[in-house]
């Protein structure tokens, strides 16, 4: 069975790695989120396809959801005492991945083959391209202005006031090479439990991607990010409301519409699942709230029931 992704970075990864232990890892194919990536010290940083291929190899750091496990920060406390911004953590390990990247992309290599590149290095055996090879930056409008993705999720912490998010540069943005067959032709397509407004958002907004979604082959199924009224981490909540969107499963089919088909829920929203059905998806319920390796795979292999 052919499946492919739509993936943030820390809810997706840890399903994905369920995925990759219940399939053969050539079925498996990621869209990586490229709207949080950044520029920093001069080096191009792509958080979420990072995290992804890391946890494809294994290599994640699983504590703190991203970076490479067991890296120190050496280069970081060095960049400090030269005075520089140090609010964006790079381990010395990780650096390695910019830096490749970063070099790779002044030759003119298209992301979509660097991130071929560094997961087959990192033998991951699945598929990871980025949405698109061109640039499509997430920004976030605060009451005090614009801020980059990274600066009101990093630096802010999250704690500003959203009034809008724009995903710059996406209108003029074409899929990478490899997004819409993946889309279209895949047994089952799976929107990962990420966030709906910035990790799923700058996805969708690629032209031709939804469009894709709408004539996708196989089963098209999302799990929800949000359980018991509140995302599992991080500010999905606050910026779907900024989104006027109900921080619900009804709201996350709501981004979705209308070419979401099934909607893998918690168990405690349950009450949520008529309404669901009301509106023609079929609610599946399950415990998704990934806590281990278990409860990883357990919740993949739903994924994979909820084709029908
Ligand atoms: P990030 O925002 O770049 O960290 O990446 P994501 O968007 O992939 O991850 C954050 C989203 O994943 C949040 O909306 C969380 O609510 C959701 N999330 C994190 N862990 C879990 C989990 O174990 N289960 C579910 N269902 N959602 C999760």
């Amino acid at each position: 069975m052919r499946v492919t992704a739509l993936a943030g970075g820390t809810g997706a990864a840890k399903l994905l790695r369920g995925l990759a232990a219940c399939l053969p890892p050539e079925d498996l194919t990621v869209i990586g989120n490229t709207g949080d990536d950044t520029e920093v010290w001069g080096l191009h940083v792509s958080p979420d396809l990072d995290t992804v291929t890391y946890a494809l190899a294994g290599r994640l750091d699983v504590e703190r959801g991203w970076g490479l496990a067991g890296d120190t920060f050496r280069a970081l406390e060095a960049m400090a005492g030269l005075g520089a911004d140090t609010w964006f953590n790079l381990g010395d390990r990780d650096l390695a991945t910019h830096l490749f990247r970063t070099r790779a992309l002044r030759r003119r290599r298209p992301l979509s083959r660097i991130t071929a590149d560094v997961a087959q290095r990192l033998g991951v055996a699945a598929r990871i391209l980025p949405m698109s090879d061109d640039p499509v930056r997430t920004r976030i409008r605060t009451p005090d202005g614009w801020l980059g993705f990274q600066e009101y999720f990093v630096r802010e912490k999250a704690q500003v006031e959203v009034l809008e998010v724009d995903y710059e540069g996406a209108a003029d943005a074409s899929p990478a090479p490899g997004v819409v067959p993946a889309i279209r032709d895949a047994d089952l397509v799976l929107v990962c439990p990420s966030n709906p407004v910035t990790s799923v958002g700058p996805i969708l907004a690629v032209p031709g991607i939804v469009e894709a979604l709408g004539t996708a082959r196989g089963v098209v199924v999302a799990v929800s990010p949000i359980v018991g009224g509140e995302a599992v981490s991080g500010p999905a909540g606050a910026l779907m409301r900024a989104r006027r969107l109900a921080v619900s499963p009804e709201g996350v089919a709501t981004a979705y519409a209308p070419w979401l088909r099934a909607l893998v829920l918690d168990r405690r929203d349950a009450p949520s699942a008529g309404a669901l059905r009301a509106r023609g998806l079929t609610p599946v319920l399950a415990d998704i709230v990934m806590t281990d390796r278990r409860s990883e795979i357990a919740l993949a292999r739903r994924v994979l029931d909820a084709r029908g």
